[in-house]
């Protein structure tokens, strides 16, 4: 498989190059070059990843694929990988019971093995990873990446916004090759500074001459998106039948996933888009519309608060049809002037197969304690508002998935707040309030007690300083 940018004007690369670009030089972003013909799921998870790697990166021995899908999944607590909850009709796909409790573990306890082969072949010292992180990527890249040689890690996340217990577990994540970085802002700034590094050729020039690569870990890296598209295939041969999928969404990897499971040849019908009061994609799904002229909002659904999100540009060339040109004017009007409209067959396309809704954090919340009531089920923030958007659209008949993102032990307050009413504001102590309510306590609660091991904060403009001193170059 090779792979294109979304813009067109960068070289053809495989799969292993895509992965150490993470972005095209021509700023778009890589995707499939060959059609995708069908990829029947396997017998389990494992043969289904397997199989989808064998496919999107079969520049990578046979030998190095299979090692690296048992070492991602030998880190999950559950023997399915990603268990369906079903209640009638309706079914959770936990996707989090990797390392970080957050569905990006899915990706993120693969790609270090792939790209550090990627890297040895390349002929490349040292893979220093760059990330922005709303919350839970930058965990789960710390975890994925900790202790792989030949790799380092930097995170970047946003001094407001994560919860407490997301800050900890990047401050508190052992391993001499990565760190976290608070910076002053939210995550589209985080998100800004990171893209504007990997177009920084002073800091390219600073990691070539130390032997290093900066790469990303974020989801327009194709070692990020791939991975994520095997759990949507893996429900469809549990499922055996026709299904819709209703996906938390922020910067649009995991619903893209699904998008290419569907691709793929899973039976995925109506895939609907859970914004929270951050809407900027749910109203393009809507309208065709993408206008990221609004005030970026504070929510309790940390991981989706996103105005920009990248993995759109990947729709728009499917969308397109593989116009780049078309993908070009997009974006730099989306540059310029902060938004851009579809029309024609793009639009209709987009409004064939999505469907969409939102949540405010108030009703979020009471989606919570709906669902804890309906089925005493505890759904995260996230997940919660996939429930809510999807009770509210036109009933199918057909089995409903909904992307259950992180476990809700990552929000307790949160949690805590919506079933019961009171606000404890230390986040320990609502998960102590929490276990007493459900009878549980995960190992997540330790945390409490782990030392920091990572303070350091920067400003947008001085990130490039942090970088080279963190990764000495
Ligand atoms: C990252 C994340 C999302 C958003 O996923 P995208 O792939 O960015 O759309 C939703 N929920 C949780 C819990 C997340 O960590």
């Amino acid at each position: 498989m090779d792979y294109i940018s979304t813009r067109g004007l960068a070289p053809k690369v495989t799969g292993t190059q895509a992965l150490l670009n993470g972005i095209a030089p021509d700023g778009g972003l890589y995707i499939p070059a060959q059609p995708l013909a069908p990829l029947p799921a396997g017998a389990d998870f494992k043969t289904t990843m397997e199989a989808l790697l064998e496919r999107f990166f079969d520049d990578i021995p046979e030998a190095v694929r299979k090692d690296a899908v048992a070492q991602a999944l030998s880190r999950f607590r559950d023997s399915e990988i990603v268990p369906l909850k079903t209640f009638d009709n309706l079914s959770f796909l936990e996707l989090f019971h990797g390392p970080t409790y957050a569905f990006k573990d899915v990706a993120l306890t693969l790609l270090p093995h792939l790209m550090r082969y990627a890297a040895q072949t390349a002929g490349i010292n040292r893979v220093c990873v760059l990330t922005a992180t709303s919350g839970d990527t930058g965990s789960a890249a710390m975890r994925g990446f900790a202790d792989i040689p030949g790799t380092s890690v930097l995170v970047f996340y946003p001094k407001v916004g994560t919860s407490e217990i997301q800050r900890r577990q990047m401050v508190c994540c052992p391993g001499g090759n990565v760190s976290a970085c608070a910076i002053e802002g939210n995550f589209d700034d985080a998100q800004a500074a990171v893209k504007a590094a990997f177009a920084d050729p002073a800091l390219a020039d600073r990691a070539r001459a130390a032997g290093c690569l900066l790469s990303s870990a974020n989801s327009i890296n194709i070692g990020r998106l791939f991975p994520q598209i095997c759990y949507y295939l893996d429900c469809a041969r549990r499922l055996g039948r026709p299904f819709d999928v209703v996906v938390p969404t922020g910067n649009f990897g995991n619903i893209l996933a699904a998008h290419y499971a569907w691709q793929l040849g899973a039976p995925i019908e109506r895939l609907t888009v859970a914004s929270n009061a951050n809407r900027v994609v749910c109203d393009f799904v809507r309208t065709g519309c993408y206008d990221a002229r609004r005030e970026f909002r504070i929510t309790n659904s940390p991981s989706m608060d996103i105005l920009v999100s990248s993995n759109v540009e990947r729709l728009l060339w499917l969308l397109s049809k593989g116009n780049d040109v078309e993908v070009r004017t997009w974006e730099s009007q989306l540059k310029a002037e902060g938004h851009f409209a579809l029309s024609g067959y793009p639009l209709h396309d987009l409004k064939t197969k999505f469907a969409s809704g939102w949540a405010t954090p108030e009703e979020t919340e009471a989606a919570i304690a709906d669902i804890w009531r309906n089925y005493h089920y505890l759904a995260d923030p996230h997940t919660a508002i996939g429930w809510k958007v999807n009770r509210d659209l036109p009933v199918t008949g057909r089995p409903t998935v909904i992307a259950a993102t992180a476990s809700p032990w990552k929000f307790p307050v949160t949690m805590l707040r919506a079933l019961t009413g009171k606000t404890i504001s230390d986040e320990f102590a609502a998960a102590g309030g929490l276990a007493a309510l459900t009878g549980e306590t995960p190992a997540l609660v330790d945390l409490k007690n782990a030392p920091i091991l990572h303070d350091a904060v920067t400003f947008r403009d001085t990130v490039p300083e942090t970088i080279c001193r963190t990764f000495s170059l």
